[in-house]
């Protein structure tokens, strides 16, 4: 690259990092980057109080009351790309706030970057992964019902950072894995599988509310935690779960035991943190996990 072109292009990564200062002296502070499938914060800080803050991202309006920090106030969400869903680009993430009686936004760009994903070639019994005509329609409920819990924006912020550990086992196998069942690429693995023994409690990562515990074709027992603003953490093959839809559970509190229901090939914990309806890569998130950008 010739050195006046690589100055321009510095010049305008220095640009997408820089913040955007709306009028109220508000900050929105993203990553500049961020890896398809890898989460990041978004925070919009003031110095005055910042009343009806509502983040804008991929598509998704998701409210986020402003908390008090010794700085002055700060509203933060969890946002991120799916390994299944997106792909790489530069995308908006929108803030908008009331200040002096009118509303105010703020944006900024993240620019989405490709990340390779390791590939896995599996043999499974045939009726598991070619599923007969009736388990088909099964599935396709399982699937609906799915999206609509994933789809859940309540504004109370319950999540933390670094979230829990759902189980204190090693990973099996990461996010994004790109998965070749009997020969045929399947959708890549939108969890992180840890090695986990049958009967083992199995961790909420912050505290929340169960609003789905089922017994699904793929992901066998399964229970889901809302931790508002759009962050939903799930549970799958489990071989009880220990708590009930509708339920609160605090963090660190057991929501199941481990086990190898529905489609799994031995007991694990399938783990799924997903914001706003798009799966992402949860192991930056959790205690312990690489640092979170
Ligand atoms: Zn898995």
């Amino acid at each position: 690259m010739r050195p006046g072109l690589r100055r321009l292009w510095a010049v305008l990564l220095v640009l997408l990092a820089l913040p955007v200062l709306p009028a109220a002296g508000a900050r929105l502070a993203v990553p500049a980057a961020a890896g398809l499938g890898e989460p990041f914060v978004a925070a919009l800080t003031a110095a005055e109080e910042l009343p009806g803050v509502v983040f804008h991202w991929q598509g998704a309006d998701i409210p986020a009351p402003a908390r008090r920090t010794a700085a002055g106030w700060r509203a933060e969400v969890l946002l991120g790309t799916d390994v299944g869903k997106d792909a790489p680009g530069a995308f908006e993430v929108r803030a908008a706030f009331a200040s002096g009686g009118a509303r105010q936004e703020a944006h900024a760009l993240v620019r989405i970057a490709p990340r390779r994903y390791p590939e896995q070639a599996l043999t499974l019994p045939e009726a598991m992964v070619t599923p007969s005509a009736p388990n088909r329609e099964r599935i396709a409920h399982e699937r609906a019902e799915t999206e609509r819990t994933l789809a859940v924006m309540s504004p109370a912020q319950g999540w933390r950072l670094p979230l829990a550990r759902p189980v204190p086992g090693e990973v099996g196998s990461v996010y994004g894995l790109r998965r070749v069942l009997n020969g045929k690429p399947r959708s890549p693995h939108r969890g992180v599988d840890f090695r986990a023994a049958e009967g083992q409690s199995v961790l909420a990562v912050a505290e929340g509310t169960v609003i789905l515990s089922a017994e699904h074709f793929y992901a066998g027992r399964c229970v889901y935690v809302d931790h508002g603003q759009g962050v939903v953490s799930a549970y799958f093959h489990l071989s009880r779960a220990l708590a009930a839809q509708g339920q609160r559970v605090a963090r660190g509190q057991a929501v199941g035991l481990a086990g190898a229901s529905g489609r799994a090939t031995g007991p694990h914990l399938h783990f799924a943190l997903c914001l706003q309806g798009r799966c992402v890569d949860p192991l930056p998130l959790l205690e312990g996990g690489a640092a979170v950008p």
